[in-house]
Formats: C-alpha cells, sequence, structure tokens
C-alpha cells in the first residue's frame, strides 16, 4: 500500500470500531506483504504491552507458512539491556513461531560515543543521553523501518504525560509511515488481565516493579502512586522522558514539566 499522511482519516475511520484482534487483522491486511518483503512492522520493547501483541500477531498468522513475511518483527537490542530482558527474548524464541529480529547499534558508533563520554555518558546531561539513545536506538529503528509503510507499537495514553495526545492511527512524520497503536485506549490493568488470560510469558522485572522495561542503568522500579514511566531516566522531568522512537518534529514543546526526585 502507498502511503503518505492523506490516507490517515481514512484508515481511522475505517479501523475505529475494531477491537483488538480485529485491528490487528486489518493491519496485517491493509498492510500486506510487497513480495517476500513484510512492509507492516511491528517494534517490541518486551514489556508488557508487546508481548501481548506478539502474543496476538502470532495467533493471527499460526496458519500462515512464514509470519515472518506478513510482519517484521524485531526488538532493539541497546547492548545495555537487563539479563532478565535477554532472558524473554530467548523464552519468546520459544514459544512464538514469529520471530523477533534484533537490531544493534553500530559498533564504530558505539565505540566513538564512549571515547568521548565514557560508558555512562548519559548521566551527565540530556544532551548526551540523547545521543546514547540516539546511537543505541534510533539509528537501528531507522534501520529496523527502512521501506515499510507501517509500524505497530504498545503505546498507550495513560503512560505518560508526553503520551496523551496520540491516535490509535496517526502518521509518523520522522520516519514517513502509518503508526498504529491499536493498545492506545487500555489501561495498565487490562493488559495484565489479557496478559494472564492468555498465558503469555512477561519479563520477570515486571514482578520487581518495573511496569516500563528500558535499557539496564537508565530504568529502575516505580513506587505504588508514581507515573508509570518514572522510573526511565529517571533523574530527568517527565516531559523529556522518550528517547527519540516516537518524536513528533511537528509537535510543539511540551507544556507541562514535572520534576521526580533522583540524581
Ligand atoms: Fe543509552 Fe540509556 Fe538510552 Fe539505553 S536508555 S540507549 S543506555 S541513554
Amino acid at each position: 500500500m502507498k502511503v503518505s499522511e492523506a490516507v490517515v482519516p481514512d484508515l481511522l475511520n475505517e479501523s475505529r470500531d475494531l477491537d483488538l484482534p480485529s485491528f490487528l487483522a486489518w493491519s496485517l491486511r491493509k498492510f500486506g506483504p510487497d513480495g517476500e518483503n513484510a512492509t507492516l512492522a511491528f517494534a517490541s520493547s518486551l514489556g508488557l504491552e508487546d508481548q501481548l501483541l506478539l502474543s496476538l500477531l502470532d495467533e493471527a498468522l499460526a496458519s500462515h507458512p512464514q509470519p515472518s513475511a506478513s510482519v517484521h518483527a524485531f526488538t532493539l537490542d541497546t547492548g545495555r539491556l537487563n539479563p532478565e530482558t535477554y532472558d524473554l527474548i530467548q523464552v519468546d524464541r520459544q514459544t512464538f513461531r514469529l520471530p523477533l529480529v534484533s537490531y544493534w547499534p553500530e559498533a564504530a558508533a558505539v565505540e566513538a560515543l564512549i571515547a568521548r563520554g565514557g560508558p555512562n555518558l548519559f548521566y551527565e546531561s540530556l544532551e548526551n543521553r540523547k545521543a546514547c539513545c540516539g546511537v543505541r536506538k534510533v539509528a537501528p529503528l531507522n534501520r529496523a523501518l527502512a521501506g515499510r509503510s507501517a509500524w505497530i507499537t504498545g503505546l498507550r495514553r495513560a503512560q505518560s504525560v508526553t503520551r496523551t495526545d496520540l491516535h490509535r492511527v496517526e502518521w509518523d512524520a520522522a520516519h514517513g509511515l502509518v503508526k498504529l497503536n491499536p493498545l492506545l485506549d487500555w489501561t495498565l490493568d487490562e493488559v495484565r488481565s489479557a496478559l494472564v488470560a492468555r498465558k503469555v510469558p512477561v519479563n520477570a522485572l515486571h514482578a520487581q516493579g518495573y511496569p516500563s522495561l528500558g535499557c539496564a542503568p537508565c530504568t529502575r522500579a516505580v513506587q505504588p502512586g508514581e507515573d508509570e514511566r518514572a522510573g526511565r531516566w529517571w533523574w530527568e522531568s517527565a516531559d523529556k522522558k522518550e528517547c527519540g522512537l516516537h518524536a513528533d518534529p511537528t509537535a510543539p514543546a511540551p507544556k507541562k514539566t514535572f520534576t521526580f526526585g533522583g540524581l
């Protein structure tokens, strides 16, 4: 399917009343493969939302001889993930037919980054943190999305103040493709219930107080009542807590500024 920003209103209308399995089935039909290449991508952070989506996509493609030809499922291995996250990648390989492809950062770019600021440069400034996310996440994401028409994410509106203005189907101006957020209006409890009902494996870190997963040095457990993403880059204010994967270059600067305790 040829995509441009102009197709988004029609896509929104077509999919407005679809429940989650129907929305995913519609996405697979709408963004069908180009020959042997999947034009639809699914980005997994190995978090709760993405485990649910992976299990549903895997089920939707159960009778497909080659599921990866319909959807390019991938994760970004930054090289700084928790051991529990690598364990889950291993479990997913044994559980699902739909393979999760791991994208790594370019070795030379990581070497240059560390030569400039050291392995933990991200604690020193927002600029350094964004540089690290740029090398370890944004550049690999750009490679993973190159040539695709649409991508599915596990974003939810309730996750943070940076995600309140999203739409279930929207134009991703940064990558020039359609972005599908099927869980946008789900609560964390609804996601957890669906995972239990479907017996989907999840990251062991969730039981230790991590609702949102990221790199080990930049993520910690949250306290009851805190924002779901308060444990991500906890030393920064809440309106900065994105790594560039979901950046909207046309968005105005955030109005709200909250500060959490930290370094
Ligand atoms: Fe680097 Fe932290 Fe971003 Fe991971 S989350 S890429 S370690 S700054």
